[in-house]
């Protein structure tokens, strides 16, 4: 008799759908609040290091000349503080997992050849300028 208890829930799950995702052969699907992993728009960054300063456990390394980010996946525990700091807003909380790639532990983004360029034209033009300034300084103390 205990088996005829079990004949609603039977029925029940041979007609609804299935509980299970079709993954891998359908994309995965992430809860909206799920911590995935840190994700960067590496243009829009100025490398100042806010999130390196903010990370309790010493993942990220900032390099401001070369233009790089980069994040240690290992030691990284997705709590987003790095982001909470992030000034220009170029750091996010991806529901997904990263991609996967040849070194596990360490993903370094680099800027483009184009914002790169830019960047050092910029710092050209204010140590032309600075020279200018104090040239013209000594010139007027003559
Ligand atoms: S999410 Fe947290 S642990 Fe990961 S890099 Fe940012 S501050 Fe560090
Ligand atoms: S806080 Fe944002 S802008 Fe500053 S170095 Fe980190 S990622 Fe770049």
């Amino acid at each position: 008799m205990a088996v005829m208890k079990f004949i609603p829930t039977a029925l029940k799950n041979l007609f609804s759908k299935p509980v299970t995702t079709g993954y891998p052969f359908e994309p995965a699907v992430f809860p909206e609040r799920a911590r995935g992993h840190i994700s960067i728009e590496i243009d829009s960054c100025i490398g100042w290091g806010m999130c390196v300063k903010a990370c309790p456990l010493g993942a990220l390394t900032v390099d401001k000349l070369k233009g790089t980010w980069e994040i240690n996946r290992f030691d990284c525990v997705v709590c987003g503080y790095c982001v909470e700091k992030c000034p220009k807003k170029c750091l996010s909380v991806q529901t997904g997992y990263q991609t996967p790639g040849a070194d596990k532990q360490k993903a370094l983004y680099t800027k483009s050849p184009e914002v790169l360029k830019a960047e050092e034209e910029k710092r050209k033009e204010i140590v032309r300028k600075a020279a200018e300034a104090k040239k013209a300084k000594e010139n007027g103390e003559k």
